[in-house]
């Protein structure tokens, strides 16, 4: 049988759900991405204030699938004519070049900023791995700083005012939970400072959380401000500074951190490919995500879009395309990819979630039990279920950790 050379360019979600299911006999496959691992990010906002361990929910790529080819690099043009991608590796620049029978964009998105002022500089994203680490790092350097003798009260208050820019799952995610570690954990091991922290979330629209069913919207908001974090709607940032966020009508917030969560724009080098995207500079595809115009590469995931329509990233583009290349590799054609809405799911903190299912809107104490069980069964590997399962009982007998180091 004729083994055709797959390129996968990405380690996320859209390249894993590919990768999990191309079969080996068929394929020779090669993965490129600058990041060696696949991270479960549903669960990323658990790891800023150490509910779960940074690394158990991240899976590297080479054990994930055995047999491939892997190079930490990232991808920096394609030459669709020669069916050739050029690559620079990540760790020292190296240029290197890979011819492909099929090659797969799957390279995700950058985040948003809106060309905001200090932005970039400022504030921190909650994206990868890292910067999880940079915000667990910055709220208990804040708690350490704040209790420095002889400090101003402005200066402690500013301090420990943590503002989320953005009101979607991920901003909503973290945070509750934010406010979980300060009123489970900090206010037991720095009870003169927990009093004084404030959690504000900014949010441009008129309500949280979008994307979800109003009746779930309004609980959130509900519960968030019962507990006392602030939301902010209907609000716009202006500029960032190193200690303070400024609003358009004028209002400035002082703080100690500022987390930015508006939604996802086009990494450089989808921007820099010459190929049809729409208004989001994402790439545009047909049913079966194959690149307008292009008979042999593919876009699935955050850096691509179906012409026509706005389905979410999801797992099953991934799924879809692995069948479709399987079939093609026969000589057979797939049906063009279908959608199916499996729903929606976000914590909000106190042990409560929203589950926004097809055919059910649920909130509370159950759909966060829910929450954790379809989580803990999407989970890569026994080992990282055993890993989250054990983060979370740990948590709940000793408390989350408040080590700098
Ligand atoms: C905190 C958080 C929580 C989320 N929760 C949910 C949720 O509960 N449910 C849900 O459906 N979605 C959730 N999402 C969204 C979901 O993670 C994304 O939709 C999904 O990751 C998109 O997959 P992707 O493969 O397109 O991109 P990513 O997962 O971002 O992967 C992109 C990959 O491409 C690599 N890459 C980048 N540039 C290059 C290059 N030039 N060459 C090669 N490789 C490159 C990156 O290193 C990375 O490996 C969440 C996202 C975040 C940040």
């Amino acid at each position: 049988m004729h083994r055709q050379h797959i390129v996968i360019l990405g380690s996320g979600f859209a390249a894993f759900s590919l990768l999990k299911r191309l079969p080996a006999k068929r394929f020779d496959v090669t993965v490129v991405s600058p990041r060696n691992h696949f991270l479960f990010t549903p669960l990323l906002p658990s790891t800023t204030v150490g509910t779960l361990e940074f690394r158990s929910i991240i899976e590297p790529i080479r054990v994930v699938r055995q047999g491939i080819a892997f190079y930490l690099a990232e991808a920096v043009a394609i030459d669709a004519g020669a069916r050739r991608v050029l690559c620079r590796a990540a760790l020292d620049a190296q240029p290197f070049a890979m011819e492909y029978h099929a090659l797969v964009i799957a390279v995700g998105a950058d985040n948003q900023t809106h060309d905001i002022p200090g932005v970039r500089e400022n504030a921190l994203f909650l994206k990868e791995l890292a910067d999880a680490r940079a915000i667990r790092q910055r709220i208990i350097e804040c708690f350490e700083r704040a209790s420095t003798p002889g400090l101003s009260g402005d200066e402690r208050r500013r301090l420990l005012r943590f503002v989320v820019v953005g009101g979607g799952p991920t901003g909503v995610e973290l945070a509750a939970e934010l406010h979980d570690f300060v009123r489970d954990d900090l206010s037991r091991w720095y009870p003169e400072r927990a009093p004084e922290a404030r959690i504000t979330v900014v949010e441009a629209q008129s309500v949280l959380l979008g994307a979800f069913h109003s009746a779930l919207a309004a609980y959130a908001l509900r519960l968030f401000r019962r507990e006392g974090i602030e939301v902010l709607t209907h609000s716009k940032v202006k500029e960032v500074s190193p200690d303070a966020i400024r609003l358009h009508d004028g209002m400035e917030i002082p703080c100690g951190l500022v987390v930015w969560s508006t939604g996802l724009g086009p990494r450089p080098f989808v921007r820099a490919l010459d190929f049809p995207k729409d208004h989001g500079q994402r790439l545009l595809t047909d049913r079966h995500f194959r690149v307008k115009g292009q008979s042999d590469i593919y876009a699935i995931g955050d850096c691509s879009v179906v012409e026509g329509e706005n389905f979410p990233a999801t797992a099953q583009a991934g799924r879809y395309l692995a069948f479709s290349l399987s079939r093609a590799a026969s000589g057979k054609s797939a049906r063009p990819f279908r959608y199916r809405h499996l729903g929606m799911l976000a914590y909000v903190g106190r042990h409560r979630a929203l589950a926004d299912l097809p055919s059910l809107h649920a909130h509370g104490m159950a759909a966060w039990l829910f929450w954790r069980s379809a989580y803990l069964t999407r989970l890569v590997s026994l080992k990282n279920k055993m890993l989250v399962l054990f983060d979370w009982f740990k948590t709940l007998l000793f408390g989350r950790d408040v080590s700098r180091f």
